[in-house]
């Protein structure tokens, strides 16, 4: 009898960074629910069970459940899940993660709209087109929605919460794509009373503002990355050996070597371009990344392995020499080819690449400032130091 209520009930997740958008996506599933109970319905939310401990930037879920069903009936149909089955709305608050996301450890990287349902919507807050996200957006065998809310990635998180209005943003986005779920008048009733009149605007606006298309199974991507396959608990046999953890090289300079299955690429927004025919062989990159992701190369300098590489910007911060490690948007690449074999095949074209990726916007605060990214211009590259 439970099974024949669920599908009276709606599941919404908020994919969203590990610690630096933690409050802001609880806050937003805690809302969800705050406002169905304004239009007589039930529901809860909670935190993805395995991302307990987060790290920065890793791709983390809140979700939540709201349902014209009784407590009891909720409780009993959903009360005990670690992760949502399937989501009506899949919010994304860092749109770097339609590439994919994996939580942490060896989960393998997987689709964005993984729980997407037929019929359902992923709702992403980004600059960009649908068209330009689908680029990297996993192919599904049924009609979806894909619903763009202009705006920035807000990293109003940390362990404080600022408030930049994604959070009231997203609600009245969640509104116009389904009333089902919350309704446009409750969500300005609650909105109103819990953050003040002078949100309502921005509610409106989102409401008004977004941009849907129906994506259909010819659009999207065949998915590139292989999805482990974990062991059940009834496959475990008793006295199981567990090999070690392969290592990629033996010693970094500070006694480091790199666990081969703990892919951290999807934690990044931003990836390091290097000019090589700027570097000066200083070893800083190499020794300060936190995630062991530059591979000395026989020419002595640094190559960056992306599939590790966790878009903290270090690196760029250390290096010494002006433009030449950059911090770059993540969505501008497809693919993690080392961007040392490219240099080496043709030093010319791929310093060409390297600045047409760049363009003329450098971010200077690009972790944690609570009012969205801040840019300054450059004018003119530096010259290539190499000849054809
Ligand atoms: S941004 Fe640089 S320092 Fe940070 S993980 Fe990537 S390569 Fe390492
Ligand atoms: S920090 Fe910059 S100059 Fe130093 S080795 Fe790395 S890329 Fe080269």
């Amino acid at each position: 009898m439970v099974a024949s209520l669920e599908p009276l009930i709606k599941g919404i997740e908020v994919n969203y960074r590990g610690i630096f958008q933690k409050n802001l996506a609880k806050r937003i599933g805690g809302d969800i629910v705050y406002v169905a109970h304004l239009g007589g319905k039930t529901g809860f939310s909670n935190g993805r069970y395995s991302d307990a401990p987060e790290r920065n930037g890793i791709p983390c879920k809140y979700f939540a459940y709201v349902s014209s069903v009784s407590e009891e009936e909720l409780e009993a149909i959903c009360g005990a899940k670690m992760d949502i089955s399937q989501a009506d709305v899949s919010v994304v608050l860092d749109d770097a993660m339609v590439k994919g996301v994996e939580p942490w450890g060896w989960h393998g990287i997987r689709p964005i709209n993984e729980k997407v349902r037929e019929g359902g919507t992923l709702l992403v807050v980004s600059k960009k087109k649908p068209e330009e996200l689908l680029k990297f957006v996993a192919r599904q065998p049924f009609n979806y929605n894909i619903a763009i809310l202009p705006g920035d990635s807000s990293f109003a998180g940390l362990w404080v919460y600022k408030d930049d209005l994604t959070d009231v943003r997203v609600l009245g986005a969640i509104a116009a794509i389904d009333p089902d779920i919350i309704h446009i008048q409750q969500v300005e009733e609650y909105v109103a009373k819990k953050y003040g009149a002078n949100r309502v605007q921005a509610v409106r606006d989102a409401y008004n503002s977004l941009i849907i298309k129906e994506v259909t199974p010819q659009e999207g991507i065949d998915w590139p990355h292989q999805i482990p396959e974990l062991p059940k608990w009834h496959e475990f046999k008793e006295g199981i050996a567990v090999p070690a953890v392969e290592r990629r090289f033996s010693l970094g300079p500070r006694g480091q070597s790199r666990n081969l299955h703990f892919k951290r690429g999807t934690t990044k927004s931003l990836r390091p371009v290097v000019r090589f025919d700027l570097c000066v062989k200083c070893t800083l990159c190499w020794i300060e990344c936190p995630d062991e992701c530059f591979d000395p190369t026989p020419d002595g300098l640094y190559d960056v392995h992306y599939e590790y590489c966790t878009g903290c910007g270090k690196c760029a911060e250390v290096c010494p020499v002006k433009e030449c490690i950059i911090m770059v948007d993540e969505l501008r690449f497809d693919n993690d080819a080392s961007p040392w074999k490219a240099y080496k095949e043709n030093p010319v074209s791929y310093i060409k690449w390297a600045e047409e990726k760049k363009g003329q916007e450098r971010i200077i605060h690009q972790v944690v400032t609570g009012r969205g990214l801040e840019v300054k211009t450059v004018e003119n590259p530096i010259p290539p130091k190499v000849k054809e």
